[in-house]
């Protein structure tokens, strides 16, 4: 941050406002009226609301607990939310697109083969084998896509967990902006360093791209795609991410979590000195029981009857003993990270079904 600061006074109340040179979008600390760098006003401004401290603390503890670390030993040391700026922008799109297409026909060829019949006669029969070809096929479709992209009002955003964050934020429970909800939950306030054109520019490279990927799914190869884009005003909202930190054993370490939701999206788990020694046990056991029985495995190959056996043992043996990575890795870390990585997943699978359906029904 930058110490650079220029002050304004704002229309509406009167008030002295603080300006960084940076922001594209003010808004003022006194009665939460919004200004553009010309200092015309803003409407429009809308917020997401948060859980409030409580909740958000309860959740860390929860966490912790849940990564087998005693929420007793842990000391949370700062809990604030960041209230983000985002721009909304609604689209309508139309896409038409040309691409190869991979598929496969069955096709035969006649064999013969030599059958006994009831008599106990051996006579020649020819019959047809079926076999698959791949074969490419040219394929034209197009489809409407329409909704909206929430564009970060930012240039740079370093705070933990923001990728988390991002990709479970959806905008849509929002409510006009009010300062004093922001201050309620001792929160960061932050300006856009972004204003609504730029904010278009880039809504539109990324719905331009998402279109190009919707067509480019399920196809071999997509050739050519042409997307017919509008977007609508911007929406200026706030939404809140709230930083975490506790210590433990002497140590801090960081938790975010989604306001509206209150959920925690990324954290810091400490591990132990007991807990690595265990990982350690466990990796180094890993490798000396699969150590095992992996030779004696080895042994039965050399014996006929055995010999199957042996080799599904040298393989077990085998992964096991990769999997001692895992503990062993863990054994020399002072930390683990987690996320909602599941959520996160879960959430693509849905969008991507979403995709294939909504590109059955533009085909033609
Ligand atoms: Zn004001």
């Amino acid at each position: 941050m930058t110490e650079n600061k220029l002050t304004h006074k704002c229309k509406t109340c009167g008030a002295v406002i603080k300006i960084s040179p940076e922001d594209l979008v003010i808004t003022c600390q006194y009665c939460g009226e919004t200004y553009d760098v010309d200092f015309e006003k803003i409407p429009g401004h809308k917020m997401l609301p948060t859980q409030d401290k409580r909740t958000i603390k309860e959740n860390v503890i929860a966490f912790l607990d849940k990564n087998r670390t005693d929420p007793d030993l842990a000391t949370i040391t700062e809990i604030r939310a960041n209230y983000l700026p985002y721009w909304v922008v609604p689209f309508n799109s139309h896409t038409h697109y040309y691409g190869v297409e991979r598929g496969s026909v069955t096709r035969y060829r006649t064999k013969t083969r030599r059958v006994k019949d009831a008599n106990g006669n051996v006579r020649t029969e020819t019959y047809k084998e079926p076999y698959q070809v791949t074969v490419w096929r040219p394929r034209e479709g197009d489809f409407n896509r329409n909704g909206k992209e929430n564009i970060i009002a930012r240039k740079h955003t370093a705070f933990y967990g923001f990728n988390e964050f991002e990709r479970t934020l959806y905008l849509d429970n929002i409510i006009d902006f009010e300062y004093d909800k922001i201050e309620a939950a001792e929160s960061d306030f932050i300006n856009a360093e972004v204003d609504a054109h730029e904010a278009k520019m880039d809504a539109y490279g990324k719905i331009e791209n998402d279109n190009r990927a919707q067509a480019a799914s399920g196809l071999h190869k997509l050739v050519r795609c042409d997307s017919d884009i509008q977007t609508g005003d911007p929406l200026y909202v706030h939404a809140p991410l709230w930083e975490v930190r506790y210590t433990f054993e002497n140590k801090v370490f960081k938790v975010s979590a989604a306001g509206d939701s209150g959920k925690v999206v990324k954290g810091e788990i400490p591990l132990t000195l007991k807990r690595r020694i265990l990982n350690y046990i466990i990796g180094m056991l890993l490798i000396v029981i699969f150590g095992i029985i992996g030779n004696v495995g080895l042994g039965m190959t050399n014996v006929a009857d055995t010999e199957t056996t042996g080799i599904i043992l040298l393989i077990v043996s085998v992964i096991a003993m990769g999997f001692s990575v895992l503990p062993l890795k863990n054994a020399f870390s002072i930390q683990l990270e987690k996320s909602m990585e599941k959520d996160i997943h879960k959430d693509r699978k849905k969008k991507l079904k979403a995709r294939r359906k909504a590109l059955k029904k533009g085909d033609k």
